[in-house]
């Protein structure tokens, strides 16, 4: 087979990977996801015990397929498991589990994908649907090697069993942050260290999930560049249960620290105290070093591209990055609608390809 009429490759075997594949079929070309891990569910079963979607289930459905519940339902993680791999039987293209892609070079006018288990497989255009959750991000503290105590990322926290008892700092002031921070505060001493004061934003407006206000006014779907850089920072979106969390002081909050040291953290204060565990919710980066060798990244990492289209790389593009195009992009209702704007530019240029070379 060459690379011309070798099918679209896939990397990520999430609810990214699987919209980009729908669009794929549907545009009449062949499709092959790759995925790391042994099933085609993403990350999902990574992410903590108590995670309940934000979106309830009317707003959390892939392309054809409803969730399966109360359209009011708040999913938990098991339970969208469960959907997308439903989903991913539902679907006619080949999926590869185990296989994780390791770099990814041009040929010709395609690509020959290379796996970690020393598979070459051609393609003739490839999505790059690989999430970030392997990329965590932690920022720089100084003093981080001295300090004795653990220190993990929210990607590494599953439940509060082995912090009974203990003094924990959760850094950040996102949706995981706070719900790792209140999920914590039960059982042990929480403080919640922030940049910035945290920013709630209701979950249910004029008893509405806020999804329906955001569908039905248009919001959802506007091109990321007509929003303020305020309207996609971060904000908590809260039932009142976490503000109360806060508010109480059964949740506690500080600025954020300004080093480490051995036994615990100094303060901006200049004030030092013992600290038994610190948890980084600090997020993620997208996670694509295996498109080093085709120089599609800038030297952060960072995919150059424009509304998921590789401005550097013909054939290449990208499905799941975070404001991708819109505020829903990355989302379970917002994967396709950005998998069918960058498939149809992909699925041109095959096309082209075969004419250019008359098979
Ligand atoms: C805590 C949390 C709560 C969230 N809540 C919601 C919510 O309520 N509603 C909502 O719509 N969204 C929510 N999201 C956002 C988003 O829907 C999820 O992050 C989702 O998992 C992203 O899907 P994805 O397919 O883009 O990436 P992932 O789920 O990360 O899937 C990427 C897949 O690619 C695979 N992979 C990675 N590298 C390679 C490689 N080199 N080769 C082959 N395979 C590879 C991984 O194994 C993984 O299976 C939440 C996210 C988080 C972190």
């Amino acid at each position: 087979m060459n690379e011309i009429n070798a099918p679209v490759v896939i990397v990520g075997g999430g609810q990214s990977g699987l919209s980009a594949a729908v669009a794929v079929r549907e545009a009449g070309q062949a499709a092959v996801i790759l995925e790391a891990t042994d099933r085609p569910v993403g990350s999902w079963p990574r992410y903590y015990d108590s995670l309940t979607l934000f979106s309830p289930a009317e707003y959390s459905a892939m392309p054809g397929m409803p969730f399966p519940a109360d359209p009011e339902h708040y999913p938990r993680r098991d339970e969208v498991v469960g959907y997308l791999e439903h989903f991913a039987k539902s679907l006619d293209v080949e999926i590869r589990t185990d296989s994780r892609a390791d770099s990814i070079e041009p040929d010709g006018r395609g690509f020959i994908v290379h796996t970690a288990s020393g598979a070459a497989i051609p393609a003739s255009a490839v999505i790059a649907a690989s999430g970030s959750f392997s990329n965590p991000h932690r920022p720089v503290v100084p003093g981080h090697d001295d300090f004795a105590g653990q220190l993990l990322h929210s990607a590494d926290y599953r439940n509060p069993t082995a912090y009974a008892g203990k003094r924990v700092i959760v850094v950040g002031a996102g949706n995981s942050a706070i719900q790792i921070g209140h999920e914590l505060a039960q059982v042990a001493t929480v403080t919640l260290a922030t940049r910035q004061p945290v920013k709630f934003i209701k979950q249910r407006p004029r008893g509405k999930d806020l999804h329906h206000w955001l569908k039905s006014t248009g919001f959802d779907d506007l091109p990321i560049d007509w929003l303020s850089p305020a309207l996609t920072s971060t904000f908590v979106l809260d039932t009142g249960v976490y503000r109360h969390s806060l508010d109480s002081g059964a949740l506690d909050r500080r600025p954020m620290f300004t080093a480490f040291n051995a036994d615990g953290v100094v303060w901006s204060d200049g004030s030092r105290e013992h600290i038994d565990a610190v948890i980084f919710a600090t997020g993620y980066r997208p996670s694509l070093n295996y498109l080093r060798p085709l120089g599609a990244l800038d030297t952060d990492g960072m995919p150059l591209h424009v509304g998921g289209i590789s401005t550097t790389r013909p054939g290449l593009a990208y499905v799941g990055l975070e404001f991708q195009r819109s505020f829903s992009s990355n989302t379970l209702r917002g994967a396709y609608r950005d998998a069918r704007h960058v498939v149809a530019p992909l699925a041109a240029y095959v096309r082209d390809a075969v004419t250019v070379i008359g098979l």
